[in-house]
């Protein structure tokens, strides 16, 4: 798992502006989900959703300011209690402290915090170590070494979790100069005005001119209009998020050919994913929480010998809270029955089941978060629209900011409009899909137990 990539920044998912041939060869000898979903389009929360199959309501992992509970039962902790060696390595970032360190887990080494992309810390059961090099090689090597310690026909299940590519997008010397004389266009959305949106789109301090010094790494050349300073730190952004990326496909290589040479890829189930999706450029943003397409979409491949055909695509919805069922299924291990997700396995074995969902519920808690001040809202994808209540309340939630603001809704028709450029609510022909899609959203907030907002109680 990495932190942030976009699946439109992986060439198997037809990516524009960059290759990724390891990556997508777990694509080519395996399946791509096209429309896996963030339950919560952030760092923490999707992290807790993932270990714990349950939404972020259930887990109360709701917002970055909330660690998780090392008691909740997560699905390494049920692989290990039937034999599964366990382990984890990496990016955490469900709290530093000893109640929220990694659990479940025969071997863990993990970054405090967001941690650091060169000579990263490491908080270990024995304490903080520090190890000398770039954080995606020494997560690979570490998860690496932990394979190669492994007796043979132990079986295994190893979270190697990248901090890349998450901001501030510091490349290694070797990628360090890709892309140097290139241009990478812009997106088609990037000069998105937001004239149908609510105020959400515009109160978000995701804009190119949001990025930092920091971010750039350089300072903004004298004498650019507006227009040539924003395409100028696109370029600055984009450029070191891709060459981020580039450490993370080879290193998923080298992982790979591990595989190999120790002879167990042929019985063993590979996964890539990202905690949540991002945009890079889209709507002129970089960054992720809202529910639109570039951050709601997650990567997900997985290669699984023997079940899962060769180059195999679904297009059936997924989300975060299906994987932990996914790993208990295919380990043949019941799962609880707290558990909110649906085992992905039949669709990993080319079957649909007859009632697969073809909606999904997403909620973003984290009302004008300090960093952002993305709104907070509740919203419901089917297969060919999306409904969005920014329902603006705090609700008292850590890390989220008053004041409360009026509710404000957004429609958008995903066939026509792809991009999500025409906010059609409250569009006089709009009114019979709005209901449709205010009855299937209060039906799944009913359905996975959660608490409505005012607006919808
Ligand atoms: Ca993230």
């Amino acid at each position: 798992m990495s932190d942030d990539h976009a699946s439109h920044a992986i060439s198997a998912y037809g990516s524009r502006i960059n290759q990724t041939p390891h990556l997508d060869r777990i694509a080519n000898e395996g399946m791509r989900f096209n429309h896996c979903y963030c339950t919560n389009s952030i760092c923490t929360p999707s992290r807790a959703a993932i270990l714990c199959g349950t939404y972020n309501h259930i887990n109360g992992v709701t917002t970055l300011d909330t660690p998780m509970s090392s008691s909740l039962v997560t699905y390494p902790k049920l692989l290990r209690a039937s034999g599964y060696a366990t382990a984890i390595f990496g990016k955490w970032h469900l709290g530093d402290s000893p109640e929220h360190h990694p659990s479940g887990f025969d071997e863990w080494q993990v970054l405090p915090g967001q941690g650091e992309y060169h000579n990263p810390m490491f908080l270990t059961p024995e304490g903080p170590v520090t190890c000398r090099g770039y954080a995606t090689d020494v997560i690979t090597d570490l998860s690496i070494d932990w394979l190669r310690s492994l007796p043979a026909d132990q079986p295994f299940a190893l979270m190697c979790h990248h901090k890349a590519p998450h901001r501030p997008w510091e490349p290694d010397t070797a990628h360090a100069h890709m892309y140097e004389d290139e241009h990478i266009a812009e997106p088609e959305t990037f000069w998105d005005d937001y004239a149908t949106r609510t105020a959400a789109a515009y109160a978000a301090r995701c804009q190119m001119m949001d990025l930092t010094e920091t971010d750039l790494k350089a300072p903004v050349p004298q004498g650019l209009s507006e227009e040539e300073e924003i395409s100028w730190r696109y370029q600055r952004y984009i450029k070191d998020y891709l060459r981020v990326v580039a450490s993370i496909d080879d290193n998923t290589g080298r992982l790979l050919d591990e595989l190999d040479t120790l002879g167990v890829a042929d019985n063993t189930i590979v996964v890539y994913t990202s905690d949540q999706g991002f945009f890079l450029g889209e709507h002129g943003w970089f960054d992720k929480r809202f529910m639109y397409e570039e951050s709601l979409n997650m990567p997900l491949l997985v290669r699984w010998p023997g079940v899962v055909e060769a180059g195999s695509v679904c297009e059936e919805i997924v989300t975060n809270v299906d994987f932990a069922q996914t790993f208990l299924d295919a380990a043949d291990i019941e799962a609880p029955l707290a558990m909110q997700g649906r085992s992905l396995v039949p669709l990993l074995q080319g079957q649909r089941p007859n009632d697969w969902p073809e909606s999904m519920y997403y909620r973003y808690w984290m009302h004008r978060d300090r960093d952002h001040n993305v709104f907070s809202h509740l919203g419901v994808r089917t297969t060919t629209h999306k409904l969005i209540c920014f329902y603006n309340d705090p609700l008292s939630q850590p890390g989220a900011q008053g004041p409360a603001d009026p509710p404000e809704w957004e429609l958008y028709d995903l066939e026509a409009d792809p991009f999500e450029i025409n906010n059609l609510y409250g569009h006089p022909d709009q009114e019979a899909i709005t209901a449709t899609l205010t009855t299937e959203l209060r039906r799944l907030i009913q359905a996975t137990n959660d608490t409505p907002p005012p607006c919808l109680g």
